[in-house]
């Protein structure tokens, strides 16, 4: 079944055409704010993140080290307007993140859809989630510091309207 998205995201606009037909979306293109975007996806889509298709656990286990590298520094400029709190690592796959979080004093919790990049995140020591992040996955509402969505935005259909729940 194809999940259509009819209007812009961005500016709420109905001119829109194909930019990019692709095996398992549309991708589409606003005419009047210039946004390119999923247009529609097949709801099948979702189980490439469960059966560890996408994003797949052994991948982020090998770049580990680039990745901590990567996480230190962004949340090194995190800490710069945010101290050391509660964070929430929306994707977390392997739990990479949550340890560099945890390392440098912070609480961090994970959700991740992967079943087996949960299992593997969950030997950071953090709290993880086996799940997608939805509606239904309010772990501490108003209690989290700061957020962390990496390599997640572009794989959300509408994220104007999935990023105020973060
Ligand atoms: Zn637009």
């Amino acid at each position: 079944m194809k999940i259509a998205v009819v209007s812009c995201p961005l500016c709420g606009s109905e001119k829109c055409e194909i930019y990019k037909e692709m095996k398992d979306a549309e991708i589409l293109s606003c005419h009047d704010c210039g946004m390119i975007f999923v247009g529609s996806v097949d709801s099948e889509n979702a189980s490439q993140y469960l059966d560890n298709q996408s994003s797949p656990v052994d991948y982020y286990r090998l770049s580990e080290a680039y990745d901590r590298k990567t996480f230190t520094e962004r949340i090194a400029m995190l800490e710069k307007y945010c101290p050391p709190g509660t964070v929430l690592d929306v994707g977390c796959n392997c739990g990479t993140f949550l340890k560099v979080a945890l390392a440098r004093g912070w609480e961090a919790v994970g959700v991740e859809p992967n079943a087996l990049a949960a299992e593997a995140a969950k030997s950071s020591g953090a709290m993880v989630l086996n799940t997608f992040f939805d509606s239904n996955t309010a772990l501490y509402p108003d209690h989290f510091d700061a957020a962390y969505l990496g390599d997640v935005i572009e794989h959300v259909v509408d994220p104007r309207s999935e990023t105020p729940r973060v």
